[in-house]
């Protein structure tokens, strides 16, 4: 039997015919190819994946935001019907530790209908079981555009969902800016130029992507928050991008389809693209003032005084992770965005 290429070797195939391709091509590829692309071949979150996320680590982090969704319901004065979307919703803890919550809140849950983005048909499956005991109207979408438009308030999040997206480099020589891209040589992907001194990074994704949510939010009225890690500053801090691969980060060519490939998010980007589209913004602001101000400590320790040892242990190692400037704390930030400027999002402070 005919053994089929692997995913190295078809895109081996295509530099050799049309010559090297560009990051935002290969990273696309290297994610999403149907038959062997990262995303349709592996679970990637968890222990046994290659990186955890917040909502795996405490279900804390899901309750605080359930809690500060359900604030602005309120504030938008408990509207029905209304929207929970999840853009890029991993094995779907997040949106159970925020269903659970909106239980015990008693949030009326067959006033509301769940919408998740999700590229991954495995990621699909986990997030089918996770859910399957709600009593909740759930949709399925792999792209975000196929989100009917209704109406009803909207209640959106994202947690690492963008730093997944694919990215272009472009490298200053002399006087011009060109595109970086990946050739074959010696045996091994390489990146051309190899230079990375002027490096600004884009990602054409975002920038289609988010006048999308912008107009969703707008049709709707909502607010959306996004959780991720990233920078704020006008210019690119320079190459951000990266491999993860069993907890470890790896030269990022080196294993294409079975390391997640990633990159730091332009949270300056991404508010200027709200901005433009004329919804109000607030942040970024570091993940664990964010989540500190949502009584995330507090919670926690809640949580210890009825857990058994080894619990109280991961819950705490958890809360200092996600909150601490030297983990998660300062280098993730939090964002939000929403079409009404009457609204006031907890954790965030007007003006700062
Ligand atoms: N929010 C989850 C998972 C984060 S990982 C958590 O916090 O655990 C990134 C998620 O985005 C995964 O579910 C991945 O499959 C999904 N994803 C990546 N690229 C996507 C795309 N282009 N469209 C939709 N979902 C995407």
């Amino acid at each position: 039997m005919k053994k089929t290429p692997t995913l190295e070797h078809r895109l081996q195939a295509q530099i050799a015919s049309s010559g090297p391709l560009s990051i935002e091509a290969f990273m696309a590829r290297a994610l999403y190819d149907p038959n062997d692309g990262y995303y349709y071949q592996k679970i990637p979150i968890g222990r046994d994946g290659d990186y955890i996320t917040a909502p795996e680590m405490t279900q804390v982090f899901g309750e605080v935001i359930a809690l500060w969704l359900v604030d602005l319901w309120h504030q938008a004065g408990n509207p029905t019907p209304f929207h929970l979307v999840e853009m890029g919703p991993g094995r779907g803890t997040l949106m159970v530790d925020i269903l659970r919550t909106f239980i015990t809140l008693k949030i009326p849950l067959s006033e509301m209908s769940v919408h998740l983005v999700e590229i991954s048909p495995l990621l699909t499956n986990m997030q089918q079981t996770a859910l399957s005991s709600f009593p909740v109207h759930v949709q399925w979408y792999k792209d975000f555009s196929e989100i009917p438009k209704n109406n009803g308030f909207c209640l959106m999040i994202g947690n690492e969902f963008w730093d997944a997206l694919p990215i272009q480099q472009w490298v200053q020589v002399g006087q011009d800016w060109v595109e970086r891209h990946i050739d074959w040589q010696e045996d091994k992907f390489v990146f051309l130029p190899q230079t990375t001194e002027a490096l600004r990074e884009a990602c054409p994704a975002m920038e289609t992507l988010v006048p999308q949510i912008a107009d969703y939010l707008k049709a709707h009225t909502g607010v959306a928050l996004f959780l991720d890690y990233g920078y704020d500053e006008e210019q690119a801090l320079g190459d951000t991008l990266q491999a993860v691969y069993h907890h470890h980060s790896l030269p990022p060519l080196s294993q294409v389809g079975k390391a997640d490939l990633t990159h730091h998010v332009n949270f300056h980007r991404l508010k200027t693209l709200f901005q433009e589209a004329d919804l109000n913004v607030d942040g970024p602001i570091p993940q664990g003032d964010f989540l500190k101000a949502l009584g995330f400590e507090a919670r926690t320790e809640r949580l210890c005084e009825q857990a058994q040892p080894h619990q109280r242990g991961s819950l705490r190692t958890a809360a200092v992770r996600l909150t601490h400037p030297a983990h998660m704390g300062t280098l993730f930030k939090a964002f939000t965005v929403s079409s009404f400027p009457t609204l006031q999002p907890a954790g965030f402070f007007k003006g700062k």
